[in-house]
């Protein structure tokens, strides 16, 4: 009997060798798929509002319960939103949309299917331009097509909520049932958990300016962010991946992110984690992964499903749609990139500062009715420094301060005419967002006007009295004893008399 070595097929070799661990450096490839609801007044397959309610299971029908018989009919809001992001990603539109069923057994699905799109998404290949520490990149988008949301569980024990592993119990609200949600799948364009960051903060305040979509909404945004590690070799000179570096590297899907800071977080575990396993010399198992907030680890979930478990086939209660006469038609507002350019342009701002201005709608248009008066470098330096500072600070927003910008104008023109110090200034802004108080009766209640007259002068002569030292030396020619005079005066009126002029003083009385 003669022993017969078993050859290894070359292809399989060069798999292993590929992504068995070896010595090296690794660059990470991320790709994400991004959930967001739009914000519509009404789910997408019937009239049930999309309101969050007090009572789980209020907003329901036989429809978005899957009730035998109920028929879907398509909301034309999603539609439009969905246009809408199109546009603004530059997507292709087909003639021709049409939604399939996905099929799978989830006590959050009542049908057992959910209405989804699959060969003909409503956008195909768009981008969005993303910026991270001062460099732009272009990260492909490959689809982003419509779906209904399943309903929510909710896992509980002695009647409160818990994590599913405590949980007793699981109750299950389909208020969430059929609320609409735009999928958005990137291409593996992104390097590293940062660049995944910009993405998502631009995304977000690119639907933001569509008015599709409300990111204050409990769950309005969910990620699934795929990750490998492909060694350095395979990476081009101009930054891309070989093809066959990114069809052999292993992924692990990260499933359960909610939060922008989430991504950036259980990303920059799973370059950590695939980078040590394989400069151990070991292989990273192609797997889907669960974030634990709380615990700030990625966890083994399962093997993942493969595409033709969920039997897709075409929706027959649904017709295909031509939306291609639409998407035309279908207009779009001024998006934040083309606003920054016009910031730096019309009030001559800096990238920055345009940048910090047009981060949403509401504060680009703050900040456009404050110029309406004033000086743009002035409004600027108030709204981006100060305001949103102190406002995130709070944990507020613009919209919660919208109706008062009379009242910061006021301030502000009270800085602007000197008659209140800038520092005096942002303690009368902290009370006005605290106590909701105007700065007029801030300002009288606590003193803080502008020190003049009387007040300053005998300031002046109390610091001379009490600093002959000090005047010596400036009258022996030491000029920099003036500052320390200006200082005591300064200090003797609470900050609020006019450095300046308190200056201006003390040399006409000492020179004199
Ligand atoms: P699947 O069919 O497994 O769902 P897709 O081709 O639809 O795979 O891609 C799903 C997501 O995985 C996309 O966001 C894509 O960018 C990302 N992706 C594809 N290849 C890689 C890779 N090598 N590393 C990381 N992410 C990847
Ligand atoms: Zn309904
Ligand atoms: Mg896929």
């Amino acid at each position: 009997m003669t022993a017969q070595a078993v050859e290894e097929p070359e292809d399989d070799r060069d798999q292993d060798e590929r992504h068995r661990g070896r010595e090296g450096e690794f660059a990470a490839v991320i790709g994400l798929e991004v959930h967001i609801q739009l914000e519509t007044s009404t789910k997408i397959f019937c009239g049930c509002s999309t309101e969050p309610t007090d009572e789980p299971n209020t907003n329901v029908c036989p429809t978005c319960l899957g009730l035998p018989g109920a028929l879907p009919v398509l909301n034309e809001a999603a539609i439009d939103a969905a246009l809408k992001l199109g546009k603004a990603i530059d997507a292709e539109v087909p003639d021709r949309t049409r939604f399939h069923r996905k099929n799978y057994y989830y006590p959050d699905l009542p049908k057992n299917f959910q209405i989804t799109q699959y060969d003909a998404p409503i956008c195909a290949d768009g981008a969005l331009e993303v910026r991270v520490e001062g460099e732009s990149r272009e990260i492909g988008i490959t689809r982003a097509h419509l779906e209904e949301d399943p309903g929510s569980l909710q896992h509980a024990r002695d009647g409160r909520r818990t994590s599913i592993d405590a949980a007793e119990y699981t109750l299950v609200d389909y208020d969430r049932a059929g609320v609409p949600l735009m999928e958005i799948v990137t291409e593996p364009d992104f390097r590293n958990p940062a660049e995944v960051r910009g993405f998502l903060s631009k995304l977000e305040s690119v639907l933001e300016y569509l008015g599709i979509f409300d990111a204050g909404r409990d769950g309005s945004l969910r990620i699934d962010a795929n990750i490998s590690m492909v060694p350095d070799s395979d990476v081009e000179a101009d930054g891309s991946i070989s093809a066959a570096g990114l069809g052999s590297a292993n992924r692990t899907e990260v499933k359960n992110i909610s939060s922008h800071k989430g991504a950036q977080k259980a990303l920059a575990y799973e370059v950590t984690r695939q980078r040590n396993a394989l400069q151990r010399g070991r292989e990273v198992e192609q797997e889907t992964r669960h974030w634990d907030e709380s615990r700030g680890v990625t966890i083994s979930m399962r093997t993942k499903e493969a595409e033709a478990d969920y039997r897709y086939f075409a929706e027959a209660d649904l017709p295909p749609l031509e939306v291609a006469e639409r998407a035309r038609e279908i207009e779009i507002p001024e998006l934040p990139d083309a606003r920054r350019e016009r910031f730096e342009n019309q009030y001559g701002l800096g990238r920055e500062a345009a940048s910090k201005l047009t981060s949403t709608k509401a504060v680009a248009g703050f900040y456009e009715r404050m110029t309406a008066e004033f000086d743009p470098d002035l409004a600027a330096t108030w709204v981006a420094d100060e305001l949103l500072g102190e406002l995130n600070y709070r944990d507020m927003s613009i919209e919660d301060v919208d109706d008062r910008l009379p009242e910061f104008r006021r301030l502000i023109e009270l800085v602007d005419g000197d008659e209140l110090t800038s520092k005096n200034a942002t303690m009368v802004l902290r009370a006005m967002l605290d106590e909701g108080e105007e700065p007029e009766s801030i300002i009288e209640r606590e003193g803080l006007g502008r020190a003049e007259g009387e007040e300053v002068s005998a300031a002046v002569e109390k610091a001379i009295e009490d600093n002959p030292e000090a005047v010596a030396d400036y009258e022996s020619g030491e000029e920099g004893a003036i500052n320390f005079l200006v200082g005591q005066v300064m200090q003797a009126t609470g900050g609020s008399a006019d450095p300046g002029s308190v200056n201006g003083m003390l040399r006409e009385r000492l020179d004199g």
